[in-house]
């Protein structure tokens, strides 16, 4: 609250004093002005200060603005005091008026965040160089240093201002409406507020008081009225918390956002086309540029957009690998044996039985009790790697089924051969001698339950992993380091020694 009593009392002080003391009007409203103008880029330099981690640059282009704008004020200053100069539009205080909004222009036009690039930079700054050029020629297309030679030129330059302020208010608004993130609100809130109360209080004062009768400072108490501008910067940046009342539609932001960088070049076209009567090539080659410079924009944004998506589905695909990996050993995980069983059921042509081997480490808990959870982890990586190398036939499947439990799913394989494979496994790995002082087999030994199924329409996978596992069970009931199937089936195992087999 305080800092609005503040501002309220300081353009109340100068609508006074102009009262007060009529014949030092112009004093009193040139210092008001420039104290207004100084206490608006302390507010600026304020706020940048208290924008947040990393802090928001775009303040120092407001202090630009404001200090073009004090340029122009002391061009004024001049024409006044020291060539005694009455007319209300010299050229040179004029141009200044006009120039001060293009560093804000920049930081309107500025893309989101996420699109702010150094190549989108360098456009922004071409054409913002070439607005000027436009700001000087249409300046002095209309009036002299001097000023504006009559009434008729002296309404030009107002609607000018008007034009010019106008536009910026619009955008300004606009940028504030669409925004989604605090900084941008406090930002925007504060160049919103300066410039539609500058777009207001430059159109009461331009046509209703310097042309209205009082072309000079001080002559009217309504000269306070520039001062507003000023103040409501100083007001909105001095109120932090940015609270939002109303949320605009998300497809307003990203329309409003994707739309912005589109400002700049559009000032351009829009002065361009304004300075063709009086300078046809350089009001058409104005135009031809904002238009390469939007088409340019749109380009490159979209180069980036396309490249944005490449990667994005690249992460989705990584993404979409990972959830079908085991994090420890690297091995599908359990999910994608679920996946890989489904797909082997329904494979159209699948007439031979599919066989599911489930290997689970023998007295593992003691092996982390022995070594610890890390050496564990380790351990099963190594096992891992030994069922890999395992020479798998290239249908065949390997996952970590969970805990210290893996299984291999192998199409088309008979039971024996499937029992085969298992004992080619656990005699693998025993081979592999790992040290397991808790175990009564010395080293590291596995137990494998072997199940082979047909896939039929009445049967599911879970069928053949409830086998598997009932086979694996049964194998573990008498001892273990063994390969066990379900029922009494004859076996004739190729490799590895029969006693292992149950
Ligand atoms: P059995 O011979 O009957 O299979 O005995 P076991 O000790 O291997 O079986 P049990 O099911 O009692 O214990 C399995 C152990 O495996 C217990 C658990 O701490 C361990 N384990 C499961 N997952 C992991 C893991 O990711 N890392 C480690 N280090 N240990 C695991
Ligand atoms: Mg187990
Ligand atoms: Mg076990």
């Amino acid at each position: 609250m305080m800092p609005v009593i503040i501002a309220a009392v300081l353009a109340f002080a100068h609508a006074c004093l102009l009262r007060i003391l009529p014949d030092h009007g112009m004093t009193v409203s040139y210092v008001s002005f420039f104290g207004v103008a100084a206490l608006a880029m302390v507010s600026t330099v304020r706020a940048w200060y208290r924008s947040g981690t990393p802090r928001d640059h775009r303040w120092w282009l407001v202090l630009g603005s404001l200090g073009l704008w004090a340029v122009g004020m002391f061009f004024a200053a001049r024409q006044s005091y020291v060539y005694d100069n009455a007319n209300p539009a010299p050229g040179d205080s004029i141009f200044f008026y006009v120039l001060y909004v293009l560093p804000v222009l920049v930081s309107i036009s500025s893309a989101p965040v996420a699109a702010r690039k150094q190549w989108a930079v360098a456009i922004d700054l071409v054409l913002a160089s070439l607005l000027g050029v436009l700001f000087y020629v249409r300046t002095f297309s209309i009036v002299s240093v001097q000023g504006a030679l009559g009434m008729d030129q002296a309404m030009d330059v107002a609607w000018m201002l008007d034009f010019e302020n106008t536009c910026l208010a619009v955008a300004a608004l606009l940028r504030f409406l669409a925004t989604d993130r605090p900084e941008d609100h406090y930002f925007f809130r504060a160049v919103m507020s300066f410039f539609v109360t500058y777009a207001l209080s430059g159109f009461v004062y331009n046509h209703y008081i310097a042309l209205g009768g009082h072309p000079e400072f001080g002559t009217s108490s309504w000269d306070a009225v520039l001062d507003l501008p000023f103040l409501a910067l100083f007001v909105t940046t001095a109120w932090r918390q940015p609270r939002r009342h109303w949320h605009p539609p998300v497809y307003l932001v990203r329309f409003v956002q994707g739309a912005s960088p589109t400002f700049l070049a559009m000032s351009v076209l829009g002065f361009g086309l304004m300075i063709i009567p009086d300078y046809p090539s350089l009001g058409i080659s104005a135009a031809i540029v904002a238009v390469v410079g939007i088409g340019l924009w749109v380009t490159v944004a979209q180069v980036d957009v396309v490249e944005e998506e490449y990667r994005l589905s690249r992460n989705r695909d990584e993404l979409e690998g990972l959830v079908f990996i085991d994090g420890l050993t690297g091995l599908a995980n359990r999910r994608a044996l679920d996946e890989r069983l489904l797909r082997e059921w329904h494979r159209p042509d699948q007439r031979d039985p599919i066989a599911l081997l489930m290997i689970d480490v023998d007295f593992f808990k003691e092996y982390n009790d022995r070594y610890g959870h890390l050496a564990g982890d380790d351990c099963l990586r190594a096992l891992a790697s030994t069922l890999l190398s395992r020479g798998l036939r290239a249908g065949d499947f390997i996952a970590r089924f969970g805990g210290e439990e893996f299984a291999v799913v192998a199409p088309g394989t008979r039971l024996q051969d499937a029992v085969a494979l298992a004992e080619d496994l656990r005699s693998h790995v025993e081979a592999q001698a790992l040290v397991h002082p808790l175990s009564p087999f010395g080293v590291l030994t596995v137990t494998v339950g072997v199940a082979t199924l047909h896939a039929h329409a009445s049967s599911s996978p879970l069928d053949l992993l409830n086998a598997a596992d009932r086979a694996l069970y049964r194998a573990k009931q008498s001892g273990r380091n063994r390969v066990g199937t379900m029922g009494d089936l004859p076996l004739d195992v190729p490799s590895g020694p029969p006693r292992h087999t149950v």
